[in-house]
């Protein structure tokens, strides 16, 4: 039976802003996503079976339909007019609810696996279109590299490419759901109406990564969510001033966190960074930036 093996990269988040809110109660942002090595490996072949199989190396993530992978399957047969079935193993190296795609990213590789299985009956864009029905971030997670995006975070804008360095990514042990995240949001800053919050531009960020210059991106990095989650999180703050304290040009938490990256220009100090982390007893990795 033949296989597709493929690496689910996961996202950090260079920028992350809202800059309203729909009729439908979606937030629209305006975000600036990174593809680094951390991944997830995937390996998809169709099934002899009557229903999806997915075996998994955590045992934190669910195995049947509530797996953002299942779905991906469903839709994409669903789409293709295919009577068939995957068989799916995953092997979990990205930490869960942790702001860093892991779902997204491994439905993002169930797509494109099944897609490649097929002999192709969806074009890029009809694959993008189908990653945007499972979440907003599966389109960016089948594109990958450095992207802007914008809407729902679901449509996808070119941006220069980050320039080389090491990212320690870094995460606490207290989940954090997304919806929750957003709530304190939207109290924060009155749901997003009657000017009660001013969106802050990507353009600066864009000219640092441009200009190839580290530490002028380190300076320029943003994300909203960092207002709500810092007081309820203090690990996360604790984590950027280590990380700093290790010689990071910059710290910052990824999407609705918990997780957090530093960005190093020196591969010793990133290596020593991590491993001062790891004996702390902080879940941490060592990954670059993937083009
Ligand atoms: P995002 O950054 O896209 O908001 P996240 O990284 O914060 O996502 P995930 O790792 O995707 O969060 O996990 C969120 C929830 O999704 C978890 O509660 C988990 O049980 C569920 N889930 C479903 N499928 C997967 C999967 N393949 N990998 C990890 N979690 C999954």
């Amino acid at each position: 039976m033949k296989r597709i093996l493929k690496k689910a990269y996961a996202k950090i988040n260079l920028h992350l802003d809202v800059t309203g809110k729909a009729d439908n109660g979606y937030h629209e942002v305006a975000t600036v996503m990174q593809s680094v090595s951390l991944c997830d490996e995937i390996e998809v072949s169709l099934s002899e079976g009557d229903t999806h199989s997915i075996v998994c190396s955590s045992p934190s993530v669910p195995l049947d339909s509530k797996n953002l992978a299942w779905r991906a399957a469903d839709l994409f047969f669903d789409k293709c007019g295919i009577e068939d079935k995957a068989d799916i193993k995953i092997i979990k190296r990205i930490p869960v609810a942790a702001g860093l795609a892991g779902g997204s990213t491994d439905a993002a590789a169930v797509l494109s696996a099944l897609n490649e299985l097929c002999g192709e009956p969806l074009s890029e864009g009809e694959l993008l279109s189908l990653g945007a029905k499972l979440g907003a971030d599966v389109p960016f997670c089948i594109e990958g590299g450095t992207k802007y995006a914008d809407r729902f975070g679901d449509v996808l804008h070119p941006f220069a490419d980050m320039p080389a360095c090491y990212i320690v990514v870094a995460c606490g042990k207290e989940g954090v759901s997304t919806p929750w995240a957003y709530a304190m949001l939207d109290e924060r800053y009155n749901d997003f109406r009657g000017g009660a919050y001013t969106p802050r531009s990507a353009d600066t960020l864009e000219r640092a990564v441009e200009s190839g210059d580290v530490v002028l991106t380190c300076r320029n990095l943003y994300n909203i969510f960092e207002s709500v989650i810092e007081p309820k999180r203090p690990e996360v703050t604790r984590i950027k001033s280590l990380l700093i304290s290790f010689g990071a040009d910059g710290a910052m938490m990824s999407g609705s966190g918990p997780s957090v990256f530093g960005i190093f220009r020196d591969k010793n100090a990133a290596v020593s960074a991590l491993n001062e982390l790891l004996e702390m007893g902080i879940d941490a990795f060592i990954a670059e930036p993937i083009g």
